[in-house]
């Protein structure tokens, strides 16, 4: 007999103890780990879902094993290192497996979708995949399907005669498409387009594109229409008259965005080779060594990881690169794109379910060697991986924070020590964790300082708001910033403008009582949507009309507060009437490829302004500009956390790091209240090191990250009576299995104590040694389990980052 470990998706009873079934002769070959199946559980009929973690001969369990019922997948749709990863991971972040093994399947999966047979194209004519088969060119896979049909499936599947493929549901239908080709090469293209009458405009049209394209074929009809303005009729008579022919395709979808130029590689620079060279020597050795490139920004990272990229494919094996957020850094995709090609698979969420899809399939079936995602690529099922980079590594956005609350770096380096292979963390800011871990020697420390072709680093000047000169009295933007701005637009010249926010835009406030308006649901304030003339709430979407006046003192000065991006833009085209402005905010960035667009039209120079939030901070690559604005440098130190200097330093480093890439001299001008503030003084050098033995001074005396390790634990009910007496009682669960030297702080309400109804109490636990700790948090991860159903909600999140 053969028994299935399987890791069952039981809501309100989870756990990480997998379940035996037994597998059913008639699926004996057919069940391997990976896959998901359906079985029953409990006494119930119920069926549910399930992944098969194991086989075995024989069971530990004495009684009779129930069955697996049916297979979900004909094939494993995780790998063994994603199997393998799964326990680890639910064990490092307290969440339970079934959670993490969701979260590494691609979305497809998650989605409703179909599955369908189709033959490898050599044995189309192979007669049992015929008999399969039958006159279709695909077979959908149903849960009607004969145990022998399935068996069939499986054997032809082993022997590479089929392919199973997904479909998501309301997508299977765009998968073929009409497309036009010819059979006449351009000399009888040619014949034709002159027997044709001089009035038929659309005929011509239509064979002058044929000729003029005859190497691209075939085009989508679609595509004709839309691009080229030549309609169905047209194409329809083209096609009784012999110029072409109307076939079928099957589109390939590929993600949306600009199409890269190709590059090659630069001749490196010696800090370049330097890094490089050990880099290389980690991939030959297969090291899983982790290097932390501290590299001022224009230093020419990203050579540097193109460059080792190719001498891990060189050798044979593929790379893994991460970035903070596909979707802003167009320009990073490209040049990977740009140098590797067709080898690169790009991840991200702008994708629909089917074009992930695809590129999970293309990274599985190995034809792509590289594969560039965000935070959730890391669980690419990429092959023989020589080397993993992480851009950015200090962004927050690498965190997940939701269960299960990983970190793409720690996963990261468990996969390096699988693969044997160096991983690279670069950052002109690294994260304090990384950079203390490379002073202790746990990390490889490689510092790039200067600029490539030594460019200098941009002149910095901070302008004090608080003085009455500076402080423009109409507005926000200081006269000198104005000054500086109105001479880089008329030299020809761009300007980056960033508008620093703490996230939600424009707030109603009383100016004579100080009333905001709040979510009565939550404890926020409500945020104007000048597109629906609506107050809404972030968080549970609750909308109500924009006052008039003031509900608590009826006063009629209620009015908007805090700088929104449209209010900037407007001063700035009241100061600028001459500059173009373009702006980029969660507004303007709504549609799927915005983003790429308004960069594009940056760098096609349709704009002399860019003006954005934070989103505008990174990575970006334009040489022509020149100056870069800084409005309300502040808003991030004030934010109650303790990494608000941090960010904050690195936010303005990022974005000072965008003016003077080229041959043209930069120029940044920080906005403050606070022009004293080393995060902002050490920020306008450029000053990493000097503000790194600040910054750990400071979490020194505070006991926090990286001095102390930190978990913050919450509860969180309807009844705020309720989430505080089961916070205490955590607290005193903890306390039992602490030794004097932790803190524990709490329980407190969170920044935002009140989020859709249900209110949120938390714990921190500041530890630098407690071998108890863990088992105490799994245990009280399984023990909670009973009190959902009692409507808590707990969570426990490992190194948070941020605490709010
Ligand atoms: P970073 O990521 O460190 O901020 P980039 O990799 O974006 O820096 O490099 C900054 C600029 O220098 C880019 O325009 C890049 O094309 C250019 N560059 C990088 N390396 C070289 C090199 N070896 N020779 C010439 N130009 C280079
Ligand atoms: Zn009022
Ligand atoms: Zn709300």
């Amino acid at each position: 007999m053969s028994v299935a470990e399987v890791v069952v998706d039981v809501p309100t009873m989870q756990t990480n103890r997998p379940f035996e079934y037994e597998i059913p002769e008639q699926l004996a070959d057919v069940v391997v780990p990976g896959m998901r199946v359906e079985v029953s559980f409990g006494r119930g009929k119920r069926k549910i879902q399930g992944f098969v973690m194991k086989i075995k001969d024989t069971s530990n369990f004495s009684g009779k094993l129930k069955p697996i019922d049916r297979v979900i997948d004909l094939r494993p749709v995780l790998t063994p290192e994603m199997l393998d990863l799964s326990y680890w991971l639910a064990d490092q972040t307290y969440s339970f497996q079934i959670s993490c093994l969701q979260t590494m399947l691609p979305s497809v999966m998650r989605a409703k979708y179909k599955q369908f047979v189709e033959a490898v194209p050599e044995f189309v004519d192979d007669a049992e995949v015929k008999s399969l088969l039958g006159d279709g060119e695909s077979l959908e896979i149903t849960s009607q399907m004969t145990d022998e049909t399935i068996q069939l499936i499986n054997r032809l599947r082993r022997q590479n005669k089929i392919e199973i493929n997904y479909v998501v549901e309301n997508q299977a239908r765009q998968l073929k498409r009409q497309a036009v080709t010819t059979n006449l090469n351009p000399i009888q293209l040619r014949e034709k387009r002159n027997s044709l009458r001089s009035n038929a405009k659309a005929q011509l049209k239509l064979v002058n594109y044929l000729i003029d394209n005859v190497d691209h074929l075939p085009i989508e009809m679609s595509e004709l229409e839309n691009d080229q303005d030549i309609g169905r009729s047209a194409i329809k008579t083209a096609e009784k008259n012999g110029i072409l022919e109307i076939i079928e395709v099957t589109k390939r979808r590929k993600p949306v965005g600009i199409t890269p130029e190709k590059t090659t590689k630069l001749a490196l620079t010696d800090e370049q080779q330097q890094a490089v060279d050990q880099i290389v020597t980690a991939i030959d050795q297969s090291n899983p060594e982790t290097f932390l490139i501290e590299g001022v920004t224009g230093s020419g990272k990203t050579e540097v990881y193109l460059q080792s990229i190719e001498q891990a494919l060189n050798q044979g094996r593929s790379a893994l690169m991460l970035v903070p957020e596909i979707s802003l850094t167009p320009q990073m995709v490209n040049r990977v794109t740009g140098r590797f090609c067709n080898k690169v698979a790009v991840l991200h969420s702008g994708l629909s379910s089917g074009e992930r899809y695809d590129e999970w399939t293309r990274i599985e079936n190995g034809s792509v060697k590289v594969v560039v995602g965000a935070r959730s690529a890391v669980f690419a099922p990429l092959k023989n991986i020589g080397l993993i980079i992480i851009d950015e590594e200090h962004e927050a956005s690498y965190k997940q924070d939701d269960n299960p609350r990983y970190h793409a770096r720690d996963v990261a380096l468990w996969r390096a020590k699988q693969h044997k292979c160096p991983v690279v963390l670069g950052s002109a800011t690294p994260s304090l964790e990384s950079r203390a871990r490379a002073q202790k020697g746990v990390y490889h420390l490689i510092y790039m300082k200067k600029r490539v072709n030594d460019h200098p680093l941009p002149h910095v000047q901070i302008i004090d708001m608080r003085d009455a000169e500076n402080s423009a009295a109409k507005g926000d933007i200081s006269p000198l910033l104005q000054d500086n701005l109105y001479r880089a637009v008329k030299r020809g010249e761009q300007a980056i403008v960033l508008l620093n926010r703490r996230g939600y835009s424009s707030f109603m406030m009383c100016r004579e009582c100080g009333f905001t308006l709040k979510c009565p649901n939550c404890d926020v304030s409500l945020t104007y949507h000048k597109d629906l003339s609506k107050m809404k709430c972030h968080y549970c979407g609750h909308e109500e009309p924009v006052p008039t006046v003031c509900p608590n003192c009826k006063s009629k000065k209620i009015g908007f507060y805090g700088t929104g991006t449209q209010n900037i833009e407007r001063q700035l085209n009241e100061l600028l009437p001459q500059a173009r402005v373009l702006r980029m905010d969660v507004d303007t960035t709504r549609r799927k490829g915005a983003h790429a667009k308004i960069i594009k039209a940056f760098g096609d120079h349709k704009a002399d302004i860019l003006l954005g939030t934070q989103m505008i901070a990174k990575g970006l690559d334009f040489p022509d500009v020149t100056l870069v604005g800084v409005i309300n440098a502040d808003t991030t130190l004030s934010i109650s956390d303790y990494r608000a200097s941090e960010r904050t330093f690195q936010l303005l480093t990022q974005v000072s790091g965008r003016a003077g890439r080229a041959d043209k001299e930069g120029h940044v001008i920080i906005q403050t209240f606070n022009p004293d503030h080393y995060a902002i003084k050490d920020a306008a050098v450029q000053d990493y090191e000097t503000f790194y033995k600040q910054e750990m001074y400071l979490r020194h005396q505070s006991n926090y990250t990286p001095y102390y390790f930190t978990t913050l634990v919450s509860v969180a009910h309807k009844d705020e009576g309720q989430a505080l007496k089961q916070s205490y009682w955590l607290k005193r669960q903890l306390q039992a299995a602490l030794s004097d030297h932790s803190i524990l702080l709490g329980p407190s309400p969170t920044m935002i104590s009140r989020k859709q109804n249900k209110y949120y109490y938390q714990i921190i636990v500041k530890y630098k040694n407690e071998p108890q700790l863990h088992q105490k948090l799994l245990d009280i991860l399984n023990d909670t389990q009973a009190d959902t159903k009692k409507g808590f909600t707990i969570a426990i999140d490992n190194e948070p980052q941020h605490i709010d």
